[in-house]
């Protein structure tokens, strides 16, 4: 029976995130003292801590330093969407704390293939750097809902080890298919195969996420062996009855375990937890309702011209190439476009809409 380890911490102070990680990490008894360790946060894109949008510094910190203290060589590594790590790390301040502790800093730049576990139609991947390197994968998720998949927990963190621009070339694939898209996720999960899922939850994302929706304080902080039982988890608590595409594929292929929640003080479920706009309108429709008719219940990105800024950003990151820039604001090609919400996502503005 795997272990999902879940409990409370209402703010970012070391000692109380300590607590939880010390207790949570000897309950499922990892052994890795003296390892060479990959810690895989979400670093998404130059966002402040307090956006919600990346996996907190002070979360980070507190989790290096206990790995140290247990002999562990920790090597920190993401894939950002649009930018370089490096501006990532600066911006978002984890550089000096990185080179305090001595943290080695691995971009995911290169170039590794991987063979797919079958659970997508394809069967070669490319990552930007090669997990089975290291004795473990520590993969260090944020709470925070997604356009296309919903939410975004341990499993689809793992999609940082595709390269930045690659990663569109993944949604193109898939197209509007969301279930195509998660099938693709939940394979590169099983390649990456991760050591142990740690889940900062204390400041998460709901409304319109994974970039640039409203932060909310969850004060949940959660930790399983298995990301699949840890994402069946949490978003069975946070949207119950919401079929997340994620942890839909998981179940249809069996990759759910069975699982026990170990309480170490879970604060109550909220009442309600706002989930994007593009994602509202059909998903608890039957499967085959919902695929003749997504073309029309699927939300179309939309600018907002008063806060667009013209940078350029979506363009760039549009795998579909639907996006020009116009002369006030860019301009879509909703026949073009998939609805895989890149654009949302990478907007340095929070300037799209659905
Ligand atoms: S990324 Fe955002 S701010 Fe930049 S051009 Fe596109 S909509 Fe405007
Ligand atoms: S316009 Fe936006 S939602 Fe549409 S394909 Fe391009 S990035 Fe995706």
């Amino acid at each position: 029976m795997e272990k999902v380890i879940a409990g409370r911490s209402d703010s970012y102070e070391p000692q109380e995130i300590k607590s939880f990680l010390e207790e949570g990490l000897r309950r499922i008894d990892l052994g890795l003292a003296g390892r060479r360790v990959l810690v895989k946060p979400n670093l998404l894109a130059s966002k402040a801590a307090d956006r919600a949008a990346t996996t907190h510094p002070a979360f980070l910190r507190v989790l290096i330093e206990l790995l140290m203290d247990h002999s562990c060589t920790v090597y920190l590594g993401d894939s950002p969407g649009y930018e370089s790590l490096e501006r990532v790390l600066r911006n978002g301040g984890y550089l000096d704390m990185l080179g305090a502790l001595g943290v080695r800093v691995v971009p995911f730049t290169g170039e590794v293939a991987k063979k797919g576990s079958g659970i997508s139609p394809y069967r070669d991947f490319v990552f930007g750097e090669d997990p089975d390197k290291y004795d473990a994968v520590i993969n260090v998720p944020k709470l925070k809902t997604h356009g296309m998949m919903g939410m975004t927990l341990g499993v689809k963190n793992t999609f940082g080890f595709i390269r930045g621009f690659a990663k569109g070339r993944w949604h193109l694939r898939a197209g509007r298919d969301r279930d195509l898209f998660a099938s693709i996720i939940v394979d590169i999960h099983r390649i990456v195969s991760p050591t142990v899922t740690i889940l900062d939850g204390i400041l998460g994302m709901c409304g319109d996420g994974p970039s640039n929706g409203d932060p909310v304080a969850c004060g949940i902080v959660a930790l399983a062996r298995d990301a699949f039982a840890l994402d069946a988890f949490i978003g069975g608590r946070l949207c119950p009855g919401l079929e997340l595409p994620v942890t839909a594929c998981a179940e249809r292929h069996g990759l759910i375990p069975p699982y026990e929640v170990i309480d170490l003080g879970l604060p109550p479920a909220p009442a309600h937890f706002p989930m994007p706009r593009a994602c509202a309108a059909d998903w608890n429709l039957p499967r085959p309702l919902k695929r003749l008719l997504k073309n029309v219940l699927v939300k179309k990105p939309k600018v907002d011209q008063a806060v667009c800024r013209l940078c350029g950003v979506c363009v760039e990151v549009c795998p579909a190439r639907a996006i020009r820039l116009g002369e006030r604001c860019p301009v879509f090609d909703y026949r073009a476009c998939i609805r895989c919400y890149c654009c949302q996502e990478m907007c340095p503005h929070g300037a799209i809409r659905t």
